[in-house]
């Protein structure tokens, strides 16, 4: 192999000091003006932008290693492939899994969510059965139930959350009964920052038999994953709210259950032998990656989650939570500003409308200032109109934001009452 450099190095630094500022210099996305004004990026539950490690080694793969997978004698394969299942190596870890079996590569989030809701629940339904879920799901962890719910009869039954954004919890694990074939819930909340008390509700679970979801789009770029120690029976989450490209995510799940599934979807790699009459599946985690994969993703993701350890999680998140605590004094003290989640337990995330301007005409003007929040639905419709709004703006933050970010936030929302008081 020739491309130590960018390969994945085995250890890791320990004395890093946490500079945001200096942070930000790895961002490249981050240097640009936008509207004459250097860009302050605060839609990062959404997405993140990049660091150079994750663009030069995606760029070193296509450059040097570009091949297929699994299936080529050359040195081009071997590389890629060795590239591909160091990561899976390195994302086990990532997450704590038992092992690299329970490692499966999906395009994000939302495809971790819909594989185990046709693979392992679908199969389990009946009339009448029934399928979990809270008031803050965002909608990949609605619908795919909802698809499943239609053509089995089964009920969709949610969670209700106090006016905080905090779930009801002892109501929600009374709903959970014999007819409850599966849990699925979101362990960060993308649009009020909530942190779900996955813990308990796994651990309750457990004591009446049902397996549960959890949905860590949001929680695996600021909170400790581990998955043993959650005992969840599946976690799914995207790399490019990681710090890594789009188009690739990691879907864990317990052995067991991954060995009782088939598959999600028939093609190259999921096989050992096919002829006409009958297939023989993949081992895991084959079985569930069918055709060719992304394998610049993964690679790419490998390189954002080093870049994550690199940092530390601990100090990632002690980071964001201190910004969160800030922007949030900071906004409140702006007249007719109502945040939405308030909740005790908190991470990331800080939603809010202003009195007298629509978040849309807020995210366009904070634009023109260069500053880039999210305004909308944020994919969680239901839980939008639990709190008698149409849309939210939301400021959503990364290592790399700083305090002057959020000055530069709540000068533009000044600026924008000042526009709109006219
Ligand atoms: N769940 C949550 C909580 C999310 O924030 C998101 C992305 N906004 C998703 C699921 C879906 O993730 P993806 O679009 O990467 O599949």
């Amino acid at each position: 192999m020739n491309s130590a450099n960018h390969h994945l190095d085995k250890t890791i630094s320990d004395e890093v000091i946490f500079d945001p500022y200096k942070i930000k210099l790895d961002f490249p996305a981050l240097e640009q003006q936008v509207n004459n004004h250097t860009i302050v990026y605060l839609d990062n539950a959404a997405t993140t932008q990049k660091p150079h490690r994750v663009i030069d080694a995606t760029q070193h793969y296509y450059e040097k290693d570009n091949a297929n997978v699994h299936r080529g004698v050359h040195t081009l394969s071997q590389r890629a492939t060795n590239d591909y299942e160091d990561a899976r190596d390195l994302l086990r870890s990532f997450l704590n899994a038992k092992d690299r079996k329970e490692i499966i590569y999906t395009r994000g989030t939302t495809d971790g969510i819909n594989l185990v809701a046709q693979c392992f629940v679908r199969p389990k339904l009946e009339q009448n059965d029934e399928v979990l879920i809270t008031h803050m799901e965002h909608h990949s962890n609605i619908v795919p139930w909802q698809l499943i719910c239609e053509v089995t009869g089964a009920r969709l039954v949610v969670g209700e959350i106090n006016d905080k954004g905090e779930l009801k919890l002892e109501e929600f694990i009374n709903k959970i009964n014999k007819k409850t074939k599966f849990i699925s819930i979101v362990h960060l909340s993308n649009s009020l920052g909530t942190i779900n008390p996955v813990q308990s509700i796994i651990r309750a679970a457990h004591d009446r038999g049902v397996p549960v979801l959890l949905d860590g789009a949001q929680a695996a770029a600021r909170l400790a994953i581990d998955v043993q120690e959650l005992d969840c029976d599946f976690y799914a989450t995207s790399g490019h709210k990681i710090y890594g490209p789009t188009g690739i995510g990691i879907l864990y799940g317990k052995q067991t259950h991954l060995e009782s599934m088939g598959p999600y979807q028939g093609g190259g790699d999921m096989i050992k032998k096919v002829d006409f009459e009958h297939t023989i599946y993949n081992d895991l985690p084959y079985k569930f990656e069918a055709g060719t994969p992304n394998i610049a993703g993964a690679v790419g993701l490998a390189h954002a989650v080093k870049y994550v350890q690199q940092h530390g999680i601990p100090a990632i998140e002690a980071h964001e939570n201190r910004l969160v605590d800030y922007a949030t004094q900071k906004v409140i003290e702006i007249d007719g500003v109502r945040i939405i989640g308030t909740a005790q337990e908190k991470a990331g995330v800080l939603s809010f409308v202003m009195a007298g301007i629509h978040p849309h005409d807020l995210g366009t003007i904070l634009d023109s200032q260069g500053v880039a929040i999210r305004a909308g639905h944020h994919c969680t419709m239901p839980l939008m109109k639990r709190f008698n709004v149409a849309a939210t703006a939301r400021a959503s933050f990364a290592l790399y934001n700083t305090t002057q970010d959020v000055d530069a936030l709540v000068t533009a929302m000044q600026k924008a009452k000042e526009i709109f008081q006219k």
